[in-house]
């Protein structure tokens, strides 16, 4: 076997709100009195990501302490609530902050328990290295994943965050693997992929709707293609 063991991103890898970012958005402020489309809020969602990216440069630290996640995501929030047209002064973005973190409104994808079975039972170790505030331990037990992914390296727990190299470092120690005998799975490029190949990891980009059509790396649209391009069955 080529592998040895697979890691995975956990944030819309493994495990997403339920049903979607933009439908729980969108249900949020609905509920709150102003209804909007979970379309309006895809159209968005690239800044989520832009503000992932702004604040790794500032390196700053988001899922680290409670206080930095709610800072940073209030932050995020309130981007959308203008970009929507949508009041500032009225609660709204703790209201979502509240239901983001609000571990009841998240589910796994479908494809994640059949895919990490089959790994699993091919005999290859599955771990998890996000970032992700402290609660994703308690996330993964409640979607009973936590017995599946037997090392985890949550950066709101160790104070380290992607694209850091040190936080791949930390899981390939407790592993007891070398690199070369590692995969990571995530769904990022710059996130995931990159710093993942650069500590010599073999990288795969998860792209289940098809956002990164010109990466040209390893790359799978659903997890259960895994094993068979992993060469595991
Ligand atoms: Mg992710």
């Amino acid at each position: 076997m080529r592998f040895r063991a697979v890691f995975f991103d956990a944030g819309e890898t493994l495990v997403h709100p339920a049903p979607s970012f933009p439908e729980l958005f969108a249900r949020v402020v609905t509920r709150e009195g102003y209804p909007r489309e979970p379309v309006a809020i895809s159209d968005g969602l690239a800044m989520v990501t832009d503000e992932f990216r702004r604040a790794s440069h500032e390196h700053a630290l988001w899922t680290t302490t409670p206080e930095r996640s709610r800072r940073f995501w209030l932050g995020v929030y309130d981007r959308f609530l203008q970009v929507l047209d949508l009041p500032r002064d009225d609660g709204l973005a703790d209201t979502l902050y509240g239901a983001f973190t609000d571990r009841a409104n998240y589910a796994s994808f479908d494809d994640v328990g059949a895919a990490l079975v089959t790994l699993r039972d091919a005999g290859v170790q599955l771990g998890v290295i996000s970032n992700y505030e402290a609660w994703l331990e308690d996330l993964l037990l409640d979607l009973d994943l936590t017995s599946l992914l037997s090392i985890r390296v949550v950066s709101g727990i160790e104070g380290i965050e992607k694209p850091d190299p040190a936080i791949f470092h930390l899981a390939l120690q407790r592993i007891r693997l070398p690199a070369s005998d590692v995969v990571y799975v995530g769904d990022v490029p710059d996130f995931d992929i990159d710093p993942a190949a650069a500590v010599g990891m073999f990288p795969v980009l998860i792209d289940r709707r098809g956002r990164h059509p010109d990466f040209t790396g390893p790359r799978v649209s659903d997890l259960r293609e895994l094993p068979a391009l992993l060469e595991v069955s």
